[in-house]
């Protein structure tokens, strides 16, 4: 399948310019990032949106999906400065926090959470991902608990993937996509989420050779990718070399330490 014949997807997680943490982008980042990509005409879809065209053969040549994993209340300043330059985004949201309204938390983000930092660890409420959905946005299951699903057995893997589908279908009246807690999947996660009835699902890999809809690759962005590294990223050329069998080398080599619980993950 020819490079243009695919949504580029991007992946975040909070966006604040006053939060050090892996697990940030600075506002101005995210919209010179949107900037760009606005001038260089990328068509801004939901995760869903490009799937259904993707299977219908009508994707644009140029076509971006931002998602936003984890449901921080940032989401929000995200959606402002999306929506300046004309997109809005798919945001992945952890079902038991909208309603407990606790700090979001789970292996891997716990020592994020102190005095100082409180406020970015506040999840996105019903209301919240309701006013998202209003505003053109995607909700879609980031798993009831975050739960790193590769390890989980078969009957916890199906109840995180149904219950957290279930439980933003009935509040906000549908969830067609899912995105795996620390980008993690294998190929009977992959099968558990088609199962649940899921139209499509994210990981979070720098190699891009796994592409089907249940395993979908996307780009994790930082506040360094901007100028010339953000032309470098999203080009034609680095997502090629993204799929190639270079990259999975490089992935084996570097292995998964990046983001499981156990190394420290950023969620
Ligand atoms: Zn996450």
């Amino acid at each position: 399948m020819p490079a243009a014949a695919r949504p580029l997807i991007l992946a975040y997680h909070a966006v604040s310019s006053t939060w050090a943490s892996p697990l940030a982008v600075t506002e101005e980042a995210l919209a010179s990032q949107a900037a760009y990509l606005r001038r260089r005409g990328y068509r801004g879809l939901t995760l869903a949106e490009a799937e259904r065209l993707r299977a219908g053969g009508e994707l644009p040549p140029r076509s971006v999906v931002f998602t936003f994993d984890d449901g921080y209340r940032s989401t929000l300043r995200a959606a402002d400065i999306l929506e300046r330059h004309g997109y809005s985004g798919t945001v992945f949201a952890v079902t038991a926090f909208p309603a407990s309204g606790g700090h979001l938390s789970w292996p891997g983000i716990e020592h994020e959470l102190t005095a100082a930092t409180a406020e970015q660890l506040e999840p996105l409420s019903w209301d919240d991902l309701a006013a998202l959905r209003d505003r053109g946005w995607e909700v879609g299951s980031h798993t009831v608990t975050h739960a790193l699903l590769t390890e989980a057995d078969d009957a916890g893997l199906a109840a995180e993937l149904r219950d957290s589908r279930r439980a933003i279908a009935d509040c906000l009246g549908a969830c067609a996509t899912v995105a795996y807690p620390y980008g993690v999947a294998d190929a009977r996660v992959a099968a558990a989420a088609r199962e649940a009835g899921y139209l499509a699902a994210c990981t979070l890999t720098g190699a891009h050779v796994d592409d089907e809809p249940h395993l979908r690759p996307r780009l994790g962005m930082t506040s360094a990718d901007t100028g010339p590294r953000l032309r470098a990223k999203v080009s034609p050329l680095g997502v090629a070399l993204r799929r190639s069998g270079a990259a999975r080398t490089v992935r084996r080599l570097r292995r998964r330490r990046n983001w499981l619980p156990a190394a420290g993950s950023t969620g």
